[in-house]
């Protein structure tokens, strides 16, 4: 994703979340910037990490405080790993995949799996949220190597 797309992304969440109502301030925006500019999920501390890159003067209760609060908008979303929760961006709708030996994780575009997810649903008779599938296995360099 490029600087501009990172941008266009970026706008396009502030104006979602001013239309909500709800105030857009520089800490959400470096936030979510992080957020966007590594394509993943992060520790609320790896977040951090990033923000004061660019914002030193943000500390660390702010940006946790920060994120509860764009969960809340629907922004970003909460991964829970291993006791230690992870942000990621819910404005594009995605699975998880996570590697059970590694940890690393790689976002599934909900799209692969809403087919299936229908299905499971006329079945069913429940409705699924999107991002609401973990899948565990092994990712690519685990595999190779065992
Ligand atoms: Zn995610
Ligand atoms: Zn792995």
């Amino acid at each position: 994703m490029t600087r501009t797309q990172q941008r266009t992304r970026l706008e396009a969440v502030r104006d979602q979340v001013r239309a909500g109502g709800r105030r857009w301030t520089i800490a959400k925006g470096a936030v979510v910037e992080a957020l966007i500019g590594t394509e993943g999920h992060l520790s609320a501390q790896q977040v951090h990490d990033r923000v004061i890159e660019r914002f030193p003067q943000i500390d660390r209760s702010t940006v946790h405080r920060v994120l509860l609060t764009l969960a809340d908008e629907h922004v970003v979303h909460v991964l829970g790993r291993q006791g230690e929760a992870r942000y990621g961006m819910a404005d594009r709708p995605h699975h998880h995949a996570v590697c059970a030996r590694c940890g690393q994780e790689a976002e599934i575009p909900a799209s692969v799996i809403s087919p299936a997810l229908a299905a499971a649903a006329t079945a069913t008779g429940f409705s699924f949220e999107d991002g609401g599938i973990t899948l565990t296995g092994l990712c690519g360099g685990c595999g190779a190597t065992s």
